[in-house]
């Protein structure tokens, strides 16, 4: 049936077909409620089935405690949310879809199928069972003069009503997949305050030598750590042609990211962590014989080709050749950021509507507006933190819009 043809009112309407939306029309329609998600793109979850070509990293297994501070300064408003519906009420829910789901080495939860298609698949067939009305092709563009919710289709304009409202319209980044953040001023005129977006789960900028950028761009560099003011962070990185990027530059984090745009930052990179500098010095007090620099490095610390000349982009090309100092150069070697990569490759944003201008996740300018997912500002690592949140807060939205209905 076309939209708005339906003459009586919707229990709820929810905006936005990503995780969050979806996962607040699933909580409404178990309850009996009549709900429609409308979603801009011609099909539901682009961003999720995008998540789900690194694997589909849907949450993680750590103790609950240490889960919730990954969220920084906004843990304390999301951590009741995360309890409601809790990594292990993730994976089981995944389950029930048909999914089986993994532990992997680092704590992170994967389906097995590394994939987000087939659960979007039987998640998309599961709301239509319980009634819910998928709406693609469908742009929300604010309220009209009588407070109704405003829709664009391709037919043309249509007015809906509905008793609450869900908005789940994402963050700012890979705006390609329909979360574009076009929905903020229709949001501030209400009086809603909007933090600035700003990516997140970015790569950083370093003007790397042509000749590195060539020969080592796609090289990863194993088991690191990296730090910058007091941020620090181990685990892998990878080279890419425009910089770093990767999970230890990622959970580096927010203040880190803002460093790095402000301009001037520095990213220390010890490329051995295990290996206290004492150790090393020894081990290059070794007589290096016949070989060149780069292979003693190889054969007395095992500096793999990438790893000899990071240091030297970071050093100079001419290595300090006394021992105290090369081991102190591979354990702080100096990379000058010159940026950080844009919201459109970034994983995730940063910023958007601030908490202060919620009443739990109700727009205190509009109570039955209730708000869920990327859109509320709020930042994690990669890690599965993002996806839990997104699910978490839809969930608590559904809750919330089934409150509001009485
Ligand atoms: C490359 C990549 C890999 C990722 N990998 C992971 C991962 O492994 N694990 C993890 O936890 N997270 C991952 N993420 C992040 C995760 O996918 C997002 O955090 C999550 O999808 C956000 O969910 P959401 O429902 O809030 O918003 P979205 O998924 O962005 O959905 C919002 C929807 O709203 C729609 N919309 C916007 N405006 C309107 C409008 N006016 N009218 C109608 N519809 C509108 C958009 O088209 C969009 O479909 C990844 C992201 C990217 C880009």
């Amino acid at each position: 049936m076309p939209i708005g043809e339906k003459a009586e009112i919707l229990d709820v309407a929810v905006i936005g077909g990503g995780p969050a939306g979806l996962m607040a029309a699933e909580t409404v329609a178990k309850a009996g409620k009549s709900v429609a998600v409308f979603e801009k793109m011609p099909t539901f979850g682009r961003k999720f089935l995008m998540a789900g070509r690194g694997g589909l990293n849907l949450t993680h297994s750590e103790d609950f405690e240490r889960f919730v501070a990954r969220y920084g300064d906004r843990a304390a408003r999301l951590a009741p949310m995360l309890e409601a519906f809790a990594p292990k009420d993730l994976t089981a829910w995944a389950e029930g879809l048909g999914q089986r789901t993994f532990v992997g080495a680092s704590g992170r939860v994967f389906p097995t199928a590394m994939k987000a298609s087939p659960l979007l698949r039987a998640w998309l067939a599961r709301l239509e069972g319980l009634g819910v009305a998928l709406r693609p092709r469908a742009t929300w563009k604010g309220w009209d003069a009588a407070g109704r919710l405003v829709i664009e289709t391709p037919d043309g304009r249509h007015v809906i009503r509905a008793r609450a409202t869900v908005l789940a319209l994402g963050g700012a980044s890979w705006p390609k997949l329909g979360s574009d953040a076009a929905w903020a001023p229709l949001l501030r005129v209400g009086g809603s305050e909007i933090a600035p977006f700003r990516p997140a789960n970015c790569g950083f900028d370093v003007a790397w030598s042509a000749v590195f950028r060539d020969r080592f761009a796609g090289e990863p560099l194993k088991n690191v750590s990296l730090s910058l003011g007091s941020a620090r962070a181990r685990g892998d990185a990878m080279v890419a042609r425009y910089g770093l990027e990767g999970g230890a530059v990622y959970a580096l984090g927010g203040a880190a990211r803002d460093a790095a745009l402000a301009g001037g930052a520095v990213l220390t990179v010890d490329l051995r962590p295990d290996i206290p500098v004492e150790t090393l010095e020894r081990r290059l007090r070794a007589p290096r014989g016949g070989h060149s620099l780069a292979n003693f490095l190889r054969k007395a610390v095992k500096l793999s080709p990438v790893e000899v000349n990071l240091l030297r982009e970071a050093h100079g090309l001419d290595l300090p050749s006394e021992p105290a100092a090369l081991a102190a150069a591979i354990k702080a070697a100096p990379l000058a950021l010159t940026g950080v990569q844009s919201l459109e490759r970034a994983i995730s944003s940063a910023g958007g509507v601030r908490f202060e201008s919620l009443d739990g996740l109700a727009l205190k300018a509009r109570p039955d507006v209730i708000l869920a997912g990327e859109m509320l500002d709020w930042e994690a690592p990669t890690g599965g933190y993002l996806l839990q949140a997104c699910f978490a807060t839809g969930a608590a939205a559904g809750r919330a819009a089934l409150g509001r209905l009485g």
